[in-house]
């Protein structure tokens, strides 16, 4: 179909690879047209979720971050995941402000932004066999709704 396109990324779980990650993420997401507002909070929610997986993920070793993205008419679907340590209790992983590692200086708020700053987030995980997160987001929705009332005018 012509309105779908997708992409994986494998990389190390390193720290230096956070802005890599977001960086392929805005690439691919180009196409759909974005505003610099809507490229700036997938960037956003990416880094937060990349960064879980390099710091909560993998704690004291280097893994394998799988990163794919789909694009479907004008929604983009981007999944991170890995296979670190998994997490207890996800609802409360997912509370605003909770984290396990304060001493990390960590504030709790990164899957708060995520849920922010995408339309949609889920977040599937088992202990001792890893996370992955899924974040929905449509794109261009505002630019493309004055085109058609302009269109219609
Ligand atoms: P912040 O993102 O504000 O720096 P944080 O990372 O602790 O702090 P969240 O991103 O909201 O906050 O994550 C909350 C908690 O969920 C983390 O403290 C951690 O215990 C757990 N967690 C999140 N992602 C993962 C992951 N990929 N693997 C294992 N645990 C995770
Ligand atoms: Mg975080």
């Amino acid at each position: 179909m012509n309105d779908t396109n997708e992409m994986l990324l494998e990389f190390e779980s390193k720290s230096q690879n956070e802005s890599f990650a977001r960086t392929v993420v805005a690439a691919f997401a180009t196409q759909l047209d974005p505003t610099i507002e809507e490229l700036a909070d997938i960037k956003t929610a990416v880094s937060e979720a990349v960064t879980n997986s390099i710091i909560h993920g993998y704690v004291d070793r280097i893994g394998i971050i799988r990163m794919r993205c789909v694009i479907c008419k004008d929604e983009l679907t981007v999944e991170i995941q890995d296979q670190g340590v998994g997490i207890e209790n996800i609802a409360k992983a997912m509370e605003p402000l909770y984290t396990t590692r304060p001493e990390l200086e960590r504030s709790g708020m990164g899957f708060s932004f995520m849920e922010a700053f995408m339309d949609q987030l889920e977040v599937e995980s088992k202990l001792g066999e890893g996370t992955l997160v899924r974040m929905k987001k449509r794109v261009g929705k505002v630019d493309r709704l004055k085109e058609s009332v302009t269109a219609s005018q």
